[in-house]
C-alpha cells in the first residue's frame, strides 16, 4: 500500500520523465541544470527519496542521451552537463554505479576521451568519473583496464594529463593483474610538458614502482630528460626516482645513460670559445649532483660508475671553461671519487700534474675560478681509463677484530645503560607494549620526531601526539593516524556540510588535517616530518593492501614502505621495536665510534659511513639489539658529548683509541722535558698504539693531531658550506572585515605542500633578485597583494618597518618588512590558499619562527607609533 505522500512523489517523477521524453535538447538541458542544483552531493538514499525509488530511470535516460550525443557528434555544451549529472549518481554510489556499468558506462566514458573534438573540460570530467569507478574496487579497475582504458588515458592532451595521472594512481593500487600496464601508462605520461603534471607523475611512478617491484627500460630516457627541467620540484622527484631505481634491474642502463649525459656532444667541443667556433649544450648540472648523491650513498654504485668511465668525463667537464657551474659540480663529484679510491687518486694526480692536483685537493669547489686555458686543455686531453676500483680497506686498528673485546664491550656498555639511562616515553612503550604493531608505530613516531630535534623538546610533542585526551583526539595508533583525515570528513558529513567524499571536500579535509598536524608540530621545526608520518600511516593502512594495516616487520620493509625512513631510522625502529639484530648509526653513534676507533677521515664520506655501519652491525648485541643501539646513542648524548666529553666516567674507556692516544701524549710529555706543552699542533704523536697501516691509511687523521682538542680530534667533518643568502620583501597586511569590528585581521598565505616549510602559513612575500632596487619594493608588494586579495593599497602606503634575519639550516634569510592596510571588501576575491586571521589566531597558527619574528617587529613598531 502506498501512502499519499509516496503517491504524490511517484506522480511527480512520472511527470518529470514524461517531460524529459517529450522535451527537446534545451528542455532536457534545463532539466539537468535543475537536477544538479537540487541534488549535487546527495547520497544514493536521498536520491531514491527524491525520485521515489525510480532514480535509475532518470540515470538511464541521461546515459542514453549522452550516447546519442557522442554518436551524432553533437558535443556542444550538453556533454559537460550530462557528465556532471552522471557524477551526481556515481558519487552517490549504491546501485547506480552498477547500473551505469551494466549500460556500458565505462566504454562510453572512454569514448569521450577518444574524440578529438570534445573539450578538455569534458574529458577531465570523464576521467574523474572513471576514477570514481576505479575507487569502487578491484573488479572495476579491471573493467577499465580490460576496456583498453590505458590507451585512452595515456593519450590525453596536456590539459587533462594531471587528472589522468591521478586516475592511473587509483588504477595501480589493488589491481595486481593490470598493474604493469598501468605502470607503463605512467611512464608514457612522463614525457608530458607541464611541470606540475611531471611532478605528479613522478610521485605516482615512485608509489607504483614500489607495488610493481620491477622497472621497465622505457623509463630511462624520459626520466633523464626530466633532469633538464628548470623546475626544482621536478628535478627533486626525478632524482629521488633515480635513487629508488638503483634497487631494480634498470640500474645498469640508468647508470650508463647518466654517464652518457656527461659526454660532450662530440670530443673536444668543450674548448674555450676563442679556440672553438661552435658551442654545444653543456652536460647537465643536475646530472653531476645525481652522480655525487648516488656515488656517496653506495660504494658499489661508485665502483660501477668508475668502470663506466665517469672519471674521464668529469675531468673533461672540469676543463669546460664555458660553463663554470658545470666545472664546479664536476670538480665536487670528482673529489668524492679521489678521496674514496686510491686508484682514482693516482690516475687523477697523473692526469692533472702535481701542481693542479694540489690546488684541486685544497679546494675542489672553487678550482674552476683559477683554471686557466693551459690547465683546461690538460684536463680535456686526459686519457684516464680505470678498469677496476676498490676502496681502500682500513687497517684493523679502526675495527673491532677480537670477539672477546666485542663481548666485553657489549656487557660494559649495557650494564652502564641499565643503570644510567633516561626514562623516555617511547622507551617505556618499547619495553612494555605487547602489540608489535603499536610498538613499531610508537618507536617510528619518536624516531621521526627526534630527527633534527633534541630529546627534551620532543617529549611533550610526543605525548601530545600519542595520547588521546578528552580535549583532543590524537593519533596513538597507525590506524588512528591514517584515519585522521577521514574522521574530519565524517564529522563534516554529519554536520550536514556535505555527504559522500567529493574530491574537493576530501582535499579540503586533508588540508584541515595537515593544518592540525602542522599546528601541533609548530616549534619542532622541519614540518614535513608530520606529513610524512601521515603519508606513511596511510600507506600502511589504506594504500598498500599487502600490509593490511600492519607496520612492516623488517628493516627492508620499513625502508621500502615508509616515506622519509632511511637506513638509520629503519635500523633504530627495527632493533628497538622489533628486536631485529641490526646496527643504527646516527650522529651520536658516529661520534662515539670515531673516537673509539680513532677514525679521523671525513665522517660524512661514504668510506667512513660504510665502515661505521660495518662496525655497528658487528658489535650490536644479538640478545638485546634495541637496547644496545640505544645505549650507544645514550653514551654519545650523556658521556661522549660533542664538547667536554666525560672520559673519566666513560664505561668503555678501556676500549677507546682516542682516549688512549691522549693519555700516551700526556705520558710522553711528562717524560720529555724538551716538549713544549704550549704547542697546539703536535706532529710527534706516539705511534706505539697507532694505526698499523702506513701513511696511506684513509681512516687516520689527515691533518694531524690538534693537541688542544684531545679526544675531540674525532670525528672530523668537512668544512661546512656557507648558507645561501636570500632576501625577501614581505608585508604585514591588516584589514578590518567590518566597520564595527575592533580586532584587525592579518593575511596569511599557505606555502606549497612540498619543499621548505611545506604547508605552513606565511605573510605575503617575494624573493628579491639581486638587482632589485629598494624603490621597487613597494611596487612588488602592491602587485602581490593585488594578486592575492584582488585589491591593494597605494604603493606609498606600504610602510617600511625594518629587517628581520632568520637562519634556516642552509639559508640565511633576511626579510625586508613593510606593513599596509586594506578595506573589508576583499573576502570574496581572495586566493584559495589564503586566510585572514586575528593576532591571537596568528600566534596559534602553523607559522614559522621567521613569521613570529616579523610580527614581533610589527607589534613593536605599531606600539612605538601609538606612543608618539
Ligand atoms: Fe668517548 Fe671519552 Fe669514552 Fe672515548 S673514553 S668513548 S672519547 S667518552
Ligand atoms: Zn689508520
Amino acid at each position: 500500500m502506498f501512502t499519499s505522500k509516496e503517491r504524490d512523489a511517484t506522480g511527480l517523477v512520472l511527470s518529470v520523465l514524461h517531460k524529459w521524453d517529450q522535451g527537446n535538447k534545451s528542455a532536457r538541458a534545463s532539466m539537468l541544470q535543475e537536477f544538479l542544483t537540487r541534488n549535487a552531493g546527495k547520497t544514493s538514499m536521498e536520491l531514491e527519496l527524491e525520485f521515489a525509488q525510480a532514480g535509475s530511470l532518470f540515470l538511464t535516460r541521461i546515459t542514453a542521451w549522452m550516447r546519442l550525443t557522442l554518436f551524432s557528434y553533437m558535443f556542444g555544451t550538453y556533454l559537460e552537463l550530462q557528465l556532471r549529472a552522471l557524477e551526481v549518481f556515481l558519487s552517490a554510489a549504491g546501485r547506480y554505479l552498477m547500473e551505469f556499468l551494466e549500460m556500458g558506462g565505462v566504454l562510453t566514458l572512454l569514448e569521450v576521451l577518444g574524440h578529438s573534438q570534445i573539450t578538455e573540460k569534458a574529458k577531465t570530467l570523464a576521467l574523474h568519473l572513471l576514477r570514481i569507478i576505479a575507487n569502487t574496487g578491484r573488479k572495476y579497475k579491471e573493467i577499465i583496464c580490460e576496456s583498453y582504458g590505458m590507451v585512452y588515458v595515456t593519450a590525453c592532451a596536456e590539459e587533462t594529463q594531471h587528472t589522468a595521472s591521478v586516475l592511473l594512481e587509483a588504477l595501480a593500487h589493488g589491481n595486481p593483474r593490470y598493474q604493469q600496464q598501468v605502470y607503463k601508462g605512467l611512464v608514457a605520461l612522463l614525457s608530458c610538458n607541464c611541470p606540475k603534471t611531471q611532478q605528479l607523475v613522478l610521485q605516482t611512478v615512485r608509489t607504483v614502482q614500489v607495488i610493481v617491484k620491477t622497472a621497465h627500460l622505457s623509463i630511462v630516457e624520459p626520466l633523464l630528460n626530466l633532469l633538464r627541467s628548470l623546475h626544482l620540484e621536478v628535478q627533486y622527484e626525478a632524482i629521488e626516482l633515480i635513487k629508488e631505481l638503483q634497487q631494480t634491474e634498470v640500474r645498469p642502463a640508468l647508470l650508463r645513460a647518466l654517464v652518457t649525459l656527461l659526454k660532450p656532444a662530440r670530443e673536444g667541443v668543450c674548448k674555450h670559445k676563442i679556440l672553438q667556433g661552435a658551442t654545444s649544450l653543456p652536460p647537465l648540472k643536475t646530472s653531476y649532483q645525481v652522480f655525487r648523491m648516488l656515488a656517496e650513498e653506495k660504494q658499489d654504485i661508485s665502483e660501477e660508475l668508475i668502470h663506466l668511465g665517469v672519471i674521464h668525463h668529469l675531468l673533461c667537464a672540469m676543463g669546460n671553461l664555458e660553463h663554470a657551474d658545470t666545472q664546479r659540480q664536476a670538480s665536487l663529484a670528482l673529489e668524492h671519487f679521489v678521496r674514496s679510491y686510491p686508484v682514482v687518486e693516482e690516475h687523477v694526480r697523473t692526469a692533472m700534474g702535481p701542481a693542479l692536483f694540489d690546488c684541486f685537493m685544497h679546494n675542489a669547489e672553487l678550482l674552476y675560478m683559477s683554471t686557466d686555458q693551459v690547465q683546461a686543455d690538460l684536463l680535456l686531453a686526459n686519457k684516464v681509463h680505470i678498469l677496476r676500483a676498490e676502496s681502500a680497506r682500513p687497517s684493523s686498528y679502526h675495527f673491532f677484530n677480537e670477539p672477546a673485546e666485542v663481548s666485553l664491550f657489549r656487557s660494559r656498555l649495557l650494564r652502564w645503560y641499565d643503570q644510567s639511562k633516561r626514562d623516555l616515553p617511547w622507551r617505556t612503550v618499547a619495553m612494555t607494549e605487547t602489540d608489535a604493531n603499536i610498538r613499531t608505530y610508537a618507536v617510528w613516531v619518536s624516531e621521526v620526531m627526534l630527527q633534527q630535534t633534541q630529546v627534551a623538546t620532543v617529549i611533550d610533542y610526543y605525548n601530545k601526539w600519542m595520547k588521546a585526551s578528552h580535549l583532543s583526539c590524537r593519533w596513538p595508533t597507525v590506524q588512528e593516524l591514517a584515519a585522521a583525515s577521514v574522521e574530519v570528513i565524517r564529522s563534516e558529513t554529519e554536520s550536514g556540510k556535505g555527504p559522500g567524499l567529493p574530491p574537493a571536500l576530501t582535499q579540503q579535509c586533508l588540508l584541515f588535517f595537515w593544518q592540525d598536524v602542522n599546528e601541533m608540530w609548530a616549534g619542532l621545526g622541519y614540518y614535513s616530518r608530520g606529513r610524512r608520518l601521515h603519508q606513511g600511516a596511510q600507506k600502511v593502512v589504506v594504500v598498500m593492501s599487502e600490509l593490511a594495516g600492519e607496520m612492516p616487520r623488517t628493516t627492508q620493509g620499513l625502508l621500502k614502505w615508509l616515506p622519509g625512513v632511511g637506513r638509520y631510522t629503519a635500523g633504530a625502529v627495527g632493533s628497538i621495536a622489533l628486536g631485529l639484530v641490526t646496527g643504527a648509526v646516527d650522529g651520536n653513534v658516529t661520534r662515539v665510534l670515531c673516537r673509539l676507533r680513532a677514525i679521523g677521515a671525513d665522517c660524512t664520506s661514504s668510506l667512513v659511513t660504510d665502515l661505521l655501519w660495518e662496525i655497528c652491525n658487528l658489535i650490536v648485541d644479538p640478545e638485546r639489539p634495541g637496547q644496545f643501539n640505544q645505549a650507544l646513542m645514550e653514551l654519545g648524548a650523556l658521556v661522549c658529548r660533542p664538547k667536554s666529553p666525560l672520559c673519566a666516567r666513560c664505561p668503555v674507556q678501556t676500549h677507546c683509541h682516542a682516549y688512549r692516544k691522549v693519555i700516551l701524549i700526556q705520558e710522553t710529555d711528562a717524560k720529555s722535558p724538551l716538549s713544549n706543552p704550549d704547542s697546539v699542533q703536535s706532529p710527534c704523536v706516539p705511534d706505539i698504539e697507532d694505526c698499523s697501516g702506513d701513511s696511506s691509511c684513509k681512516m687516520c687523521l689527515s691533518e694531524g693531531w690538534a693537541r688542544d682538542l684531545g679526544v675531540q680530534n674525532y670525528p672530523r667533518k668537512p668544512v661546512r658550506k656557507a648558507p645561501r643568502v636570500e632576501r625577501m620583501v614581505t608585508c604585514v597586511l591588516r584589514c578590518r572585515m567590518t566597520e564595527d569590528e575592533d580586532e584587525p585581521q592579518y593575511l596569511l598565505i599557505q606555502r606549497p605542500s612540498t619543499g621548505l616549510l611545506a604547508g605552513m602559513w606565511e605573510l605575503p612575500s617575494i624573493l628579491l633578485e639581486e638587482d632589485i632596487p629598494v624603490k621597487k619594493h613597494r611596487a612588488l608588494l602592491s602587485a602581490e597583494v593585488q594578486r592575492i586579495v584582488g585589491t591593494s593599497p597605494d604603493e606609498d602606503s606600504f610602510q617600511y618597518l625594518g629587517e628581520v634575519v632568520h637562519i634556516f639550516s642552509h639559508i640565511h634569510q633576511t626579510y625586508v618588512v613593510y606593513s599596509a592596510s586594506v578595506g573589508g571588501s576583499t573576502e570574496r576575491d581572495r586566493e584559495p590558499q589564503s586566510r585572514w586571521v586575528s593576532a591571537s589566531a596568528l600566534q596559534e597558527a602553523a607559522v614559522s619562527t621567521g613569521v613570529k619574528k616579523i610580527m614581533k617587529l610589527y607589534y613593536e613598531s605599531t606600539s612605538k607609533l601609538q606612543d608618539t
